[in-house]
């Protein structure tokens, strides 16, 4: 499907085409990703196809809700595969919000149909912005670009021939934001140690040694303000992976009823239903929230890491429940309650991880 009838694809369609897609290819596939020996490649890219990292490439007026929706179908099956289009969709809306016309035109339509795939390398710059680590890639200014050193311990979503866009510093304290290209022989794709989850995500560690970055590669050359004006959509775009998880808990308790619900009623507080309408009314912040990605009021932000905080507590909170539903069947490896917690909790450690969250709230103005 061309990337002009995606977008004109409503939301509804859009969700419903990317659930038929969801249960026929990605439900065979969800234990082999979440073992880390398939890397969903062909997954993404007919993801992309459909239109699902095309909902917001053109930004007037643009609203975020129908890619979460998306990534909520995705995530309802598989919190990895989520988390993936999480990347590919944050790349996307870096590229469109960059003023690098050849950028655009080399790589936009292309990443938002699922042709190129990538990440983001944001982790690292987004936690020196809010003093919890120092930047770790440093430039300098040579003629047509950037030479630039350092490394990343993990970026998601890659492969030889994926892209993905960070920030460098260079000795003047500027920032600058860029995609770069793991074609490129000088920036190296580390394998990392086994996680808990998301082995098939195709995370790698990043090593830059003397890569040289074109003009036609950089997103801003003052970040800052770029950034300030991606955030909102970088942070909300993220609910569809809490979403989607949080709804197959609640339907992994659901479904304990018949066999053990006159015991599982003692959960108190940790029924199917509390967890239910707890949701219904974040997806409804989210919701309005996704709609104005570029307002820049104070307040907005706040709201904005608040539902974003809520997003990882209710994720942890209903996979923590599903598990003492199930109990020990959900204890067993065959069982997805257990897969489902571990993916919960990548929800509440990945950048803006909790801690970093609860850390922005309390230095923010009141
Ligand atoms: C599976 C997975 C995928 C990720 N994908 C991405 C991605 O696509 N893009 C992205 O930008 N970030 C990615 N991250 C990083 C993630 O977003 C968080 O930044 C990371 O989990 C650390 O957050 P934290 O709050 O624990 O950091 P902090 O508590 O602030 O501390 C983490 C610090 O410890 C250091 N550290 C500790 N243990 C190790 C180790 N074993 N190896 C290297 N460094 C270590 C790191 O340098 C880092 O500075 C990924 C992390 C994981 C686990």
């Amino acid at each position: 499907m061309s990337l002009a009838l995606a977008q004109v694809i409503d939301e509804t369609s859009l969700t419903d085409t990317v659930h038929h897609l969801v249960q026929a290819d990605l439900s065979p596939i969800v234990d082999a990703i979440d073992s880390g020996a398939l890397y969903p490649a062909d997954f993404m890219r007919k993801l992309g196809s459909l239109g699902a990292f095309g909902s917001h490439v053109d930004l007037h007026g643009v609203d975020l809700n129908p890619a979460i929706d998306a990534m909520s179908e995705v995530s309802l099956v598989c919190g990895s595969t989520g988390f993936m289009t999480w990347c590919q969709d944050a790349l996307v809306w870096y590229i469109a919000n960059s003023d690098n016309a050849a950028l655009k035109n080399k790589l936009l339509a292309r990443v938002a149909d699922g042709a190129v795939l990538g990440g983001t390398g944001l982790s690292n710059p987004m936690k020196s912005f809010f003093g919890i680590e120092k930047l770790k890639l440093k430039g300098k200014r040579v003629e047509g670009g950037y030479i630039v050193n350092g490394a990343l311990p993990w970026v998601s979503n890659l492969g030889p021939d994926h892209v993905f866009g960070t920030i460098f510093e260079t000795p003047d304290g500027e920032k600058v934001m860029f995609i770069g290209d793991c074609a490129d022989p000088a920036i190296e794709l580390l394998p990392c140690d086994p996680f808990l989850a998301m082995d098939g995500t195709g995370t790698f560690g990043l090593q830059f040694r003397n890569a040289f970055i074109p003009d036609e590669m950089v997103l801003a050359h003052a970040a800052m303000p770029f950034v300030k004006k991606i955030r909102a959509g970088f942070v909300l775009l993220q609910a569809g992976m809490g979403i989607g998880i949080i709804r197959d808990c609640i339907d992994i308790m659901q479904r304990t009823k018949t066999s053990l619900g006159h015991v599982n009623k003692y959960l108190t507080a940790q029924q199917p239903e509390d967890f239910s309408s707890a949701l219904t009314e974040l997806e409804n912040e989210v919701q309005l929230l996704a709609s104005t990605p570029f307002e820049t009021s104070d307040a907005y932000w706040r709201r904005v890491v608040e539902a974003r905080l809520q997003i990882g507590d209710l994720t942890m909170a209903t996979a923590h429940a599903a598990m003492l539903h199930t109990g020990a069947r959900g204890y067993m490896k065959s069982h997805r309650a257990q897969r489902r917690m571990r993916e919960a909790y990548f929800v509440g450690i990945v950048t803006p991880a909790t801690k970093q969250l609860r850390k922005m709230l309390a230095e923010m103005p009141a």
